[in-house]
């Protein structure tokens, strides 16, 4: 049978089709007129797909009823336009069965179904689309939210550190008055007056690493780049750490590797402060008796310091987290002002600094441990690695320091021919 007597068939049963479908789809009059509208809108172009073989005449209709879903349809994955779509096809052959001739039905639905097919496939797929938009947008409202939130903290941070950073100053001040003033030739040794410079060394290290954080926070850490070998840092790391080191029973073993002494551009003072983060933290999460490794090598391009320890390791879902500002993981109430006590955990802006201070130069920063366990102590490694930069990024210091990729012979020998010409 032809496309048209399926059209004639169909347009035949069509008033029941309807009906039916009113019943089973749409209570209370209002909603019954709308909907009754959009059956016959689909209805028509149905025939119109029918007469033309061109399925393309549903897309109109197939659209607009996948975009009237409310957000809250979205949301909650309902999939209206394709369940009416079943549920209009299901009535079709059951009204077919009913209102024709059994080869009239089955001409009928061969003829309807490969456009049912084709909205189906096509309200899925709009469907689809519509929820992923609708999560992307959802995530990025998160994530902006988030944002919002995370520049509060930094904004908070900043303006906190600056308005502690002046009566900071005036104590300091004060008390370094209070001592010269003083007509004991012992005030040097006053407990009271040394526990008050304790207290305020402490809380300029706070109010200095919040300043940094801040500056990190809003890409404002500006390094002092100046040729240096990674080995003088340590080194002078392993003098000033000496003493605590001795008080904890710890063994700090720093070793001469591979690249430790080679020259590269990177800021001193800020490479000094990043390892000490990292060493003080070996220090204070390591029991009494441990012992603290600073090892690395070369890389192409790269040279990689490890700083492990076998103190009480880092739980893996941890590892991220610790970097983050306020990434401390014990409980802030049992925190001591040390720096060095076991587990004498800080405000937990540290690790947040190091890693800042690393991307600066340009390099990164990730921790391995086995897992968190105050009994066996598995230990953890930082690894760091920095880029070696042989070529400052300003030119005057590169004409002061030359090219560091050429071994210390080699400049001798320029410098002395520049000086010595040789006879002609
Ligand atoms: P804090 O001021 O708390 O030491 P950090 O940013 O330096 O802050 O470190 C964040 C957290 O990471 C610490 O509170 C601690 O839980 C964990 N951590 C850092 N270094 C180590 C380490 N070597 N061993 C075990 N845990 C560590």
């Amino acid at each position: 049978m032809s496309p048209l007597n399926a059209q004639a068939n169909f347009t035949k049963m069509r008033p029941r089709l309807i009906r039916r479908a009113l019943q089973q789809l749409a209570r209370g009059a209002g909603v019954r007129e709308n909907f009754e509208g959009q059956l016959s809108r689909f209805f028509d172009m149905l025939e119109q797909a029918l007469e033309t073989g061109d399925t393309a005449w549903m897309d109109a209709i197939i659209f607009d009823w996948v975009s009237s879903k409310t957000q809250t349809d979205i949301a909650e994955g309902q999939k209206n336009a394709t369940a009416l779509l079943t549920i209009l096809f299901t009535l079709a052959n059951e009204t077919a069965r009913e209102e024709l001739n059994a080869e009239e039905a089955l001409d009928m639905i061969t003829a309807v179904q490969p456009v049912f097919t084709y909205s189906l496939d096509k309200a899925a797929r709009l469907e689809m689309e519509h929820r992923v938009a609708y999560f992307a947008n959802e995530i990025a409202s998160v994530q902006q939210k988030l944002e919002q939130l995370d520049r509060s903290k930094s904004n908070f941070i900043s303006v906190a550190a600056h308005e502690l950073k002046t009566p900071l100053t005036l104590i300091e001040g004060y008390t370094s008055m209070m001592r010269d003033s003083s007509s004991d030739p012992n005030s040097e040794s006053d407990p009271l007056l040394n526990g008050v410079r304790t207290g305020i060394q402490r809380l300029r290290q706070i109010v200095d690493d919040m300043i940094d954080v801040s500056l990190i926070d809003n890409n404002m850490l500006s390094l002092n780049s100046q040729p240096l070998w990674l080995s003088h840092i340590l080194d002078m790391l392993q003098k000033n750490l000496n003493d605590t080191i001795k008080e904890r029973c710890l063994n700090l073993e720093i070793k001469k590797f591979p690249g430790s002494q080679d020259w590269l551009y990177a800021d001193p003072e800020r490479l000094y402060q990043a390892f000490q983060n990292l060493l003080t933290n070996g220090i204070k999460y390591t029991p009494d008796g441990g012992a603290l490794v600073v090892d690395g090598r070369t890389l192409p391009g790269f040279v990689e310091v490890t700083f492990t320890d076998t103190g009480i390791g880092i739980s893996p879902e941890d590892q991220e987290r610790i970097f983050e500002k306020f990434g401390q993981l014990g409980r802030a109430d049992l925190h001591s002002s040390s720096k060095v006590k076991f587990k004498g955990g800080g405000p937990g802006l540290g690790l947040s600094i190091t890693r800042g201070i690393i991307e600066a130069h340009g390099g990164t920063i990730w921790v391995e441990s086995e897992g968190y366990d105050e009994k066996q102590c598995p230990g953890s490694t930082f690894h760091i690695l920095l880029p070696v930069r042989t070529e400052s990024a300003d030119p005057r210091l590169s004409k002061l320091f030359g090219d560091l990729t050429k071994p210390k012979e080699e400049k001798n020998v320029e410098k002395e021919t520049r000086t010595n010409p040789p006879a002609p």
